[in-house]
């Protein structure tokens, strides 16, 4: 099942709606036009907070694929290089775009006879219907409202919030970028806990993003950790070599008799002439009935489509794309040599960190 559906690509970046989005969306349809345009322009003003990160970013050369919007906010996916910075100026850019949209829409009330309308009038026409989406006050008015409170909600320090990956940089400009992450990744995590307990008694939503947050700075917290842990290391020295081959012909039954091991979940499919055509997923034998079993072969539910990369490039850095499937076929000048998974790199991160524990023991010693 897709959870994300491109809408457009702009300056070659792919924005895509969550599925949430879209249940979202039709939610607030239901109650009315103007709550309904309001939100929209809402999402428009993330759409630009996610870009102005997004082109500082590549400003700097980094990669920027796509633009995913949630109904709890935006996510551009930047790999943000370990260098504070280049993570101050991306992070930074993102609000600095909604104080200076809002400075705009401010400039306008300043030099025209239009005055602004509060941020309580504003939520009270839409919540009784009166809202006039023509009118220029509203719309302003409602612009520079939300164009605030974005810009003041993400300078909150909650990792990985904008606030919060600042916060990180700057300590990454003192101490280790480790050490700078599981600080500002301590503070998120109480920032956050906080946010639920005050979304408890005032906006749901903020329960919902403080949950995420917790999770998130959780789980960028244990990819700096794995990428410092295979610092300097090779792809093939972390792969799994003691990798099982089965050839196409082999009957299922022979396949789970003679070879299927206890710890490989993935095994490359190999012609006549020892070449990789694809790979055997074991969860797709579990899905045979007993009659498949009997009579099919490897080769009927062999997955012709699989990830190929080389054992030489450096593991830090492709660490990110490592993580996004479920299996690599590691080859070294076109040979396979082993494979990779998740739970390998987690488990090579772990034995390597405690490596290297053993050496700063041993020094201080
Ligand atoms: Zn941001």
């Amino acid at each position: 099942m897709k959870y994300s559906y491109r809408i457009f690509s702009v300056f070659g970046i792919s924005v895509e709606l969550h599925i949430t989005f879209i249940f979202f969306l039709l939610l607030v349809s239901m109650l009315g036009l103007a709550n309904m345009v309001f939100w929209l322009s809402i999402f428009a003003v993330v759409l630009m907070h996610e870009l102005t990160h997004s082109l500082v970013a590549m400003s700097l050369n980094i990669d920027v694929p796509k633009i995913m919007l949630t109904p709890i906010g935006g996510l551009a996916s930047i790999e943000v290089p370990e260098d504070p910075k280049k993570e101050l100026l991306i992070s930074i850019a993102g609000p600095l775009s909604n104080f200076v949209l809002a400075a705009i829409i401010y400039m306008v009330f300043v030099f025209t006879p239009l005055d602004p309308i509060s941020y309580g009038i504003v939520l009270e026409q839409l919540s009784t219907g009166s809202a006039n989406i023509t009118d220029p006050t509203f719309i302003l008015s409602g612009m520079l409202w939300v164009n605030l409170i974005l810009g003041l909600f993400n300078i909150v320090p909650g990792f990985p919030m904008d606030g919060g990956r600042v916060f990180r940089a700057v300590l990454a400009l003192w101490m280790d970028y480790l050490k700078a992450t599981k600080n500002a990744v301590r503070l998120g995590q109480l920032i956050s806990f906080f946010m639920v307990i005050i979304g408890l008694f005032s906006n749901f939503w903020l329960v919902l993003i403080g949950v995420f947050l917790y999770y998130a700075g959780n789980s960028e917290l244990q990819l700096v950790k794995i990428k410092h842990a295979l610092r300097g290391l090779k792809i093939g020295a972390i792969a799994v070599k003691d990798m099982h081959h089965v050839n196409e012909s082999t009957t299922i039954t022979q396949f789970l008799k003679l070879i299927a091991q206890p710890n490989q979940n993935h095994y490359p499919v190999s012609d006549y002439n020892d070449k990789v055509i694809g790979i055997l997923n074991v969860q797709d034998i579990k899905e045979l009935n007993k009659t498949d079993i009997d009579t099919l072969t490897v080769r009927d539910i062999t997955r012709r489509h699989f990830d190929v990369i080389d054992a030489n490039l450096n593991a830090e850095e492709t660490i990110g794309k490592l993580l996004s499937k479920e299996f690599w076929l590691v080859v070294d000048s076109g040979k396979s040599i082993g494979y990779l998974t998740p739970q390998r790199l987690f488990e090579a991160a772990n034995f390597y960190s405690l490596i290297g524990k053993k050496q700063i023991i041993q020094a201080t010693v």
